[in-house]
């Protein structure tokens, strides 16, 4: 990936980091609905937290060793369910970029992230989680790259992919994580980690296509 790769860490966390501040106050509403009201203050703290590591000098010299920093940093600062699932994400993505990022290399990363992902949480799909975002784009990045779509026009198809399925998670009852107590009280309402996981996505895709 050259000394574009770190600047490339840089932007897509930066640009994830703005979204997220300017939507601090709706993913705290949407959390209070049926939970604790705290997903907007925890993403902005592990946010600035994974920014501020990732610019390190050892760590922002490479891409994984980026977004291992990144990670680490954001479920430590972040706190709760979704800061370590994040956290392991963020760490397990750049793991799978070791060997530099092609379009092959970004859906098996991925792919190797929400495996990871789903063994952290135990998560299924409809369970109304982060998941029910997650899974779908990782299959759309996939379903892109093996169609030859780039980096890029793969990673932009996946986020709006992600979008989509966010919203429509307001029609299902959480399985999972705090919600799933209150789970009646969330129904109409999306899920606050599905929320943030399209915000951030769509960020980055908008860094990728600068
Ligand atoms: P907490 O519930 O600890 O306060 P947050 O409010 O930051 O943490 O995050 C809540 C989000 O975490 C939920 O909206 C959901 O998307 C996600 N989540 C919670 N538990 C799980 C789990 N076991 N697997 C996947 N995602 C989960
Ligand atoms: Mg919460
Ligand atoms: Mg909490």
């Amino acid at each position: 990936d050259g000394p574009a790769g770190p600047r490339l860490v840089d932007r897509a966390l930066t640009a994830a980091l703005e979204v997220i501040e300017a939507n601090e106050d709706e993913l705290g509403r949407l959390d209070a609905v049926a939970a604790d009201g705290d997903h907007g203050l925890g993403m902005t703290r592990g946010m600035r937290a994974a920014v501020a590591a990732a610019r390190s000098a050892e760590a922002g010299d490479t891409v994984p060793g980026g977004l291992l920093a990144a990670g680490t940093a954001f479920a430590d600062a972040a706190g709760g369910a979704s800061g370590a699932l994040y956290g392991v994400l963020l760490a397990e993505t750049g793991a799978g970029l070791r060997d530099g990022i092609t379009a092959q290399s970004l859906t098996a990363a991925v792919d190797g992230a929400v495996a990871a992902f789903v063994e952290l949480g135990g998560a299924q799909p409809g369970d109304k989680t982060m998941l029910d975002a997650i899974g779908p784009f990782a299959d759309t990045l996939r379903d892109q790259v093996t169609a030859g779509a780039d980096p890029a026009a793969a990673w932009t198809a996946a986020a709006e992919r992600a979008t989509a399925a966010a919203a429509a998670t307001a029609d299902l009852l959480p399985a999972r994580g705090r919600a799933a107590r209150l789970a009646r009280r969330s129904l109409g309402h999306p899920d606050p980690g599905a929320t943030s996981f399209a915000l951030l996505v769509t960020a980055v895709a908008a860094a990728l296509n600068e």
